[in-house]
């Protein structure tokens, strides 16, 4: 058996531990007979898991009482759709713009009310985070809408904007507890876990009390009211368990690491390397406004592409998967999520100072 790094943006790289551990309880599952998938969702054994996995993500984030914590289905993407539905009291929102995906959840938001386009980084390309310290939320706006880490383009929000008091929803797929947060600052924040979490098929929601009601758009499917999942503890339907059950072991690793002020420090170092190596380096740049970098999604160039795809495949020949940059975007990406080690982005860096030379 042999591990590559992976450097995919996502469905991505998991801790070895955390897999050797389902490895070993695949069969049966601590004295059930049985594998985590074969389980009733309904067993003591599998409420014993949802609700491990519930309390350890409330440590991590230190989520306060009146949040919710719910596990849900349809990704991230579905969300795009959940968030007006269910919040969209007034039928306005105010987004803010800034890559692929923002611009998804606002396209869908058009569906059902008054998305307004507060703010973009479109003009170039979404390679910053706009000044958002003064802009003109809309008086009525239900939500003020991010996207905190920018996967695609590798920006992050180092400041949330000021939503002059309304209430902020965050997409934090791809910098899920890659920090600690205060959650107080947001009404929503959701993510796929498939980015730095877990398996795909699993959509964290951590929601304020106050904004889950029965108050939601004309025909909103039971299956998409925060209500019904709130109520039923993540469990009116069959939940996808056995993400659930890798996302609980993921939340232990990140506990036995020593939490998300530990996982910081690590992800700063480990983006430090790649940075300090394209800020220097004669070949490679990076093409983000410094101050915007994420931690978690670092995009790079040569400026050639016939030679951008010649060092993807060297890199691949070489062990380092999934280098390719977004189809919107060309080049180069390296996801260095929690799981990545920083030996996989020092070795990285090494092949690169090497292929520097080679073709300068
Ligand atoms: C990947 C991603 C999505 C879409 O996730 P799906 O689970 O595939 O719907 C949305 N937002 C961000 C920030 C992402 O990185």
């Amino acid at each position: 058996m042999s591990r590559v790094y992976n450097f995919s943006a996502g469905p991505a790289v998991l801790p070895e531990e955390v897999l050797r551990e389902a490895a070993e309880e695949m069969l049966d599952y601590r004295g059930t007979g049985m594998s985590v998938m074969e389980m009733s969702h309904r067993s003591k054994a599998f409420e014993g898991i949802i609700k491990e996995a519930e309390q350890d993500l409330r440590d991590l984030m230190n989520i306060p009482d009146n949040y919710k914590v719910l596990f849900l289905q349809g990704g991230a993407s579905q969300q795009f759709a959940m968030i007006p539905m269910n919040l969209m009291k007034n039928r306005v929102a105010d987004y803010i713009v800034t890559g692929q995906w923002a611009k998804k959840a606002y396209q869908e938001a058009c569906i059902y009310g008054k998305a307004n386009k507060i703010a973009s980084s479109e003009d170039k390309t979404f390679s910053y985070i706009p000044d958002c310290s003064d802009l003109p939320i809309s008086q009525d706006a239900d939500y003020v809408y991010i996207c905190e880490n920018n996967t695609i383009y590798g920006t992050k929000f180092k400041t949330l904007p000021n939503t002059k008091g309304k209430t902020l929803v965050s997409d934090v797929s791809s910098c899920f507890l890659s920090e600690p947060v205060d959650v107080t600052k947001y009404g929503l924040i959701y993510g796929g876990v498939q980015k730095n979490i877990g398996p795909a098929g699993v959509v964290i929601v951590i929601i304020r009390e106050d904004l889950i009601t029965e108050d939601v758009l004309p025909g909103t499917p039971t299956m998409l009211k925060y209500k019904i999942h709130a109520d039923h503890d993540s469990l009116y339907n069959t939940p996808p368990a056995y993400g659930i059950y890798i996302c609980g072991k993921v939340f232990q690793w990140l506990k036995k690491r020593g939490g998300l002020e530990a996982m910081k420090v690590y992800n700063e170092k480990k983006a430090k390397v790649l940075y300090d190596y394209l800020d220097e380096s004669k070949l490679f740049h990076g093409t983000v406004r410094k101050e915007d970098r994420s931690l978690m999604n670092v995009p790079f160039v040569t400026g050639n592409t016939e030679l951008d795809a010649r060092f993807v495949k060297e890199a691949q020949a070489a062990g380092f998967e999934n280098l390719k940059g977004h189809r919107s975007v060309g080049g180069m990406r390296a996801s260095i999520y929690n799981a990545m080690p920083v030996e996989g982005v020092e070795k990285l860096v090494a092949f690169m100072k090497k292929f520097e030379e080679e073709n300068l």
